[in-house]
């Protein structure tokens, strides 16, 4: 999982299954002209789209983490993903050190994905 590229970009995913990875800014964009125009043909990023064909506006974290999913494995409370029958076993530094400030950038790309399905959701686009 390379966080820089969820960080940088997101993924415009079709109900047909194909995904178009597009910079933020230009997701921004496409996410506002969604908001107005909601049927129709738009090109994005060279294609040309039936605009009810699209699914959602995902991060890669999202996409990766729906593959996990689909794969049976589960995420603990920890953040982080175990095998089907795995057990968590995680004990993150900070249990140990409450004053440590520990970052994850995993963390950061949950929120903002969190952030754009709450998004998604209020402008009922999805
Ligand atoms: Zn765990």
């Amino acid at each position: 999982m390379t966080t820089e590229i969820a960080q940088k970009q997101l993924v415009l995913r079709m109900k047909s299954g194909i995904e178009i990875w597009i910079d933020e800014d230009k997701a921004d964009k496409v996410m506002s002209y969604l908001q107005t125009q909601k049927t129709g043909f738009g090109t994005i990023e060279g294609r040309l789209v039936n605009l009810v064909e699209i699914e959602g506006i995902f991060s890669p974290i999202d996409l990766l983490e729906l593959s996990y999913r689909k794969q049976g494995m589960w995420k603990c409370k920890y953040n982080n993903w175990h095998n089907k029958n795995e057990d968590c076993t995680c004990v993150r530094p900070r249990d140990n050190y409450p004053d440590m400030e520990i970052t994850q950038g995993s963390e950061k790309s949950v929120e903002e994905l969190n952030k754009l399905r709450d998004q998604l959701t209020k402008n009922k686009i999805i």
